[in-house]
């Protein structure tokens, strides 16, 4: 079968987590020192490690058959891939961010006034759809200190804490896209065995990370009330003691809700908790 490509991130915000997941989907492969392609010895794939600009077009191109790459590059370079499945990390919002003692109030305040961003194309298509005319200033870096040197009014830019804006005398002002990393495939990945195994084995560590595995032990009679609050899981295991009034329960529980759920449960009489991470869960 043809050897997969997939490209990933060479340095920067996604790489360390993109190698990340590739390592826990079972592969094994160098990590990139000084080659830009590491060939993965347990599967027919190889790594490139590029900017990250330039991976959408590589795997728009064939190039690359997949690509890790934040939204907002697919967004901004408009190229013609397809999205097959959210990373749920590289999370950040594209926003509109206006100095601390600014004079715009509201949008239609953005008319006639200057945009610094690196993002030209999302920001004319944001701009255009609300009817705003402004002047759309393209730099490739350091946006946030273009207001202060006097080259714009606004900024266009990634924003995940907001510190960067803080530090710089700036507020947020207005969302224009939210984005995170997303594996992005070529035309005809539907029908590509290998793709689709690599997807089942990057939703299957995707899932374990949102779960963890629960074990606590209950006295028989408040077996239901404990069971109760573990809804979502089709039947948790229960399994017998050596002291015969107690039994084990086997679980898992959402990570989003996990504090909660953890404090019920030992009111309602469970002890002895133990709490796994999950490496991975396949349905
Ligand atoms: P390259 O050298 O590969 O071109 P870069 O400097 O363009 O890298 P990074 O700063 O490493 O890009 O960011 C990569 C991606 O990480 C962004 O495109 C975005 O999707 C995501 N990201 C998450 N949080 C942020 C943030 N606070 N600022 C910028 N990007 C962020
Ligand atoms: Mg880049």
């Amino acid at each position: 079968m043809k050897t997969l490509k997939i490209a990933i991130q060479k340095s920067g915000r996604l790489n360390e987590k993109s190698v990340e997941l590739l390592k826990n989907c079972g592969l094994n492969f160098e990590n990139y020192k000084s080659s830009l392609i590491s060939p993965v010895s347990n599967f027919p794939l190889e790594i490139l490690f590029l900017r990250d600009d330039d991976i959408p077009e590589y795997v728009q191109d064939g190039i690359a058959d997949l690509g890790i790459v934040g939204e907002n590059v697919i967004q901004e370079t408009e190229v013609e891939v397809s999205y097959l499945q959210k990373l749920g990390f590289g999370k950040c919002s594209l926003k509109i961010a206006v100095p601390n003692n600014t004079n715009i109030l509201s949008i239609a305040d953005l008319n006639g006034r200057s945009i610094a961003t690196t993002y030209p194309v999302i920001l004319n298509k944001y701009l255009n759809e609300l009817g705003i005319q402004s002047d759309i200033r393209t730099i490739s870096g350091s946006v946030e200190i273009s207001p202060g040197l006097g080259l714009s009014d606004a900024i266009c830019d990634l924003v995940s804490t907001g510190g960067t804006l803080k530090s710089n005398g700036l507020k947020p002002f207005a969302d224009v896209m939210s984005s995170e990393a997303v594996l992005i495939g070529g035309k005809g990945s539907e029908n590509n065995e290998l793709i689709q195994e690599l997807i089942q084995r990057i939703q299957s560590v995707l899932r374990a990370k949102e779960t963890k595995y629960v074990v606590l032990n209950v006295l028989k009679d408040h077996l239901d009330a404990v069971i109760q609050l573990l809804p979502g899981v089709k039947s948790p295991s229960v399994v017998p003691l050596a002291e015969a009034d107690w039994v084990a329960v086997h679980t898992v529980i959402p990570e989003r809700d996990f504090w909660d759920r953890i404090s019920q449960l030992k009111q309602a009489g469970a002890q002895g908790i133990v709490v796994m991470p999950i490496e991975k869960i396949i349905l």
